[in-house]
């Protein structure tokens, strides 16, 4: 008997014409998460196993919690047997060291050349461990613990606990997109969604020194590392948008300042995306949260561009996306106290509902496009999280 780990896809099974370059890419994604450890990965197309040479299980189970496409872990004892009589005792050897009173097994006979039939096999198991565990019953509805049983060519495997993974679809399988990545509460999980559904990111952050700190900055590439871990090759576009929010705060309405900077970003962030090949913007926008969130303020700002914007937050409430950063890790790194230029530029009081003619005659009297290019040329890049980021804040 041995311990492997079983991985039961995700949300593959609706995705039949996928299904190869779903596997193919979950492999190299778990390939990547498990690079410093000896594992072997096998894979068919309904399961994969993970064979761990170094035996170090719970580091691994861990790794794999981030990995999306994954619907469980499974850590399963395997022989190399499909003999009836042999898994009516390894059952017993298994369920002996379980502290429970209702017990149910349930079959499935991925080998369909076997000749008992699953309910048959679940019959006989269980009817063996109720003669030689006195005392523990049987519960088809409620049992206290499930013993599966796979019979598959190669062996039988067995398991009672399945871990949760973090499902979705593999990291990759959608192409790219660029998210605008703050250093609030709400951007990283819109990141993290983004990641759910299979898309790569890149990020991209307005920076604005000296309005702006340096812990600001770092702050966001702390958050762009936490996300790094969920999906490796994270990187970080810092734009030096000074200038430009300097001549936005000289030539615009104070009420319409957020508005016309929030379309600058998006200017900046749709140029940059083509140029990255990323197909769609991703922010953490939620509708109305504040000012620049209201559906006017959405219409008028997203005016800008034609790329698609996905806005995984649009229709959450603060409440749940607090509690979904504070499980990705992100919330205690969202919440230190560096501003970012949002904040700090902003009005006594913003317009709630603006009015589109009005931000572009207001656009007209200052050459934002220079500028604009001013910020793309001088980007800078971070690409490579793969070190310890502990130093940044
Ligand atoms: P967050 O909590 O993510 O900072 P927020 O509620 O503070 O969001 P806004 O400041 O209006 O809302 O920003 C809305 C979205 O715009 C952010 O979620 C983020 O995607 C993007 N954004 C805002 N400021 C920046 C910035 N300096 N750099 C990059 N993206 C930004
Ligand atoms: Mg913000």
């Amino acid at each position: 008997m041995e311990k492997v780990i079983l991985i039961k896809y995700g949300e593959l099974t609706t995705k039949k014409g996928n299904r190869n370059l779903f596997i193919k890419i979950l492999t190299k994604n778990i390939e990547e998460m498990l690079q410093n450890y000896d594992v072997n990965i096998i894979k068919n197309r309904v399961r994969m196993f993970i064979e761990v040479n170094d035996h170090k299980f719970e580091e691994v189970v861990n790794q794999l919690k981030k990995v999306f496409g994954l619907h469980s872990i499974v850590i399963c004892e395997r022989i190399e047997s499909n003999d009836l009589e042999k898994i009516k005792k390894i059952a017993k050897t298994i369920l002996e060291k379980k502290d429970f009173q209702t017990f149910k097994v349930v079959t499935d006979r991925a080998d369909k050349t076997y000749p008992v039939k699953s309910m048959e096999v679940s019959r006989q198991v269980g009817g063996y461990l109720l003669k030689y565990l006195p005392g523990k019953k049987v519960d088809i509805h409620h049992p206290e613990l499930m013993l599966s049983i796979e019979i598959r060519t190669e062996g039988t495997y067995f398991y009672t606990e399945e871990v949760e993974g973090c499902g979705g679809y593999p990291v990759g399988i959608q192409g790219k997109g660029m998210l605008m990545l703050s250093g609030g509460i709400d951007s990283p999980v819109a990141g993290y969604l983004a990641l759910k559904r299979g898309v790569q990111i890149e990020c991209i952050y307005f920076d604005s020194p000296p309005h702006t700190s340096i812990e600001a900055k770092n702050k966001v590439l702390k958050l762009a590392s936490i996300l790094n871990e969920y999906s490796g090759h994270i990187r970080v576009h810092i734009v030096p948008f000074t200038k430009l929010q300097e001549a936005i705060f000289k030539n615009c309405d104070p009420t319409y300042m957020i508005t016309i900077m929030r379309r600058m970003m998006y200017r900046i962030t749709e140029r940059l995306a083509r140029k990255r090949n990323c197909k769609i913007i991703v922010n953490g926008e939620s509708i109305g949260q504040v000012a620049s969130q209201t559906l006017t303020s959405m219409s008028v700002i997203n005016e800008v561009t034609n790329m698609p914007v996905i806005r995984p937050l649009a229709c959450m409430d603060k409440l749940e996306i607090i509690r979904m950063s504070e499980k990705i890790g992100t919330y205690e790194t969202s919440i230190l106290p560096f501003e970012d230029c949002c904040t700090i530029f902003v009005p006594k009081h913003p317009v709630i509902h603006p009015d589109l003619k009005k931000a572009r005659e207001m656009e007209k009297t200052f050459d934002y496009e220079t500028l604009i290019q001013e910020c793309i040329k001088n980007v800078e890049t971070i690409s490579n999280f793969e070190e310890d980021t502990s130093d940044l804040l």
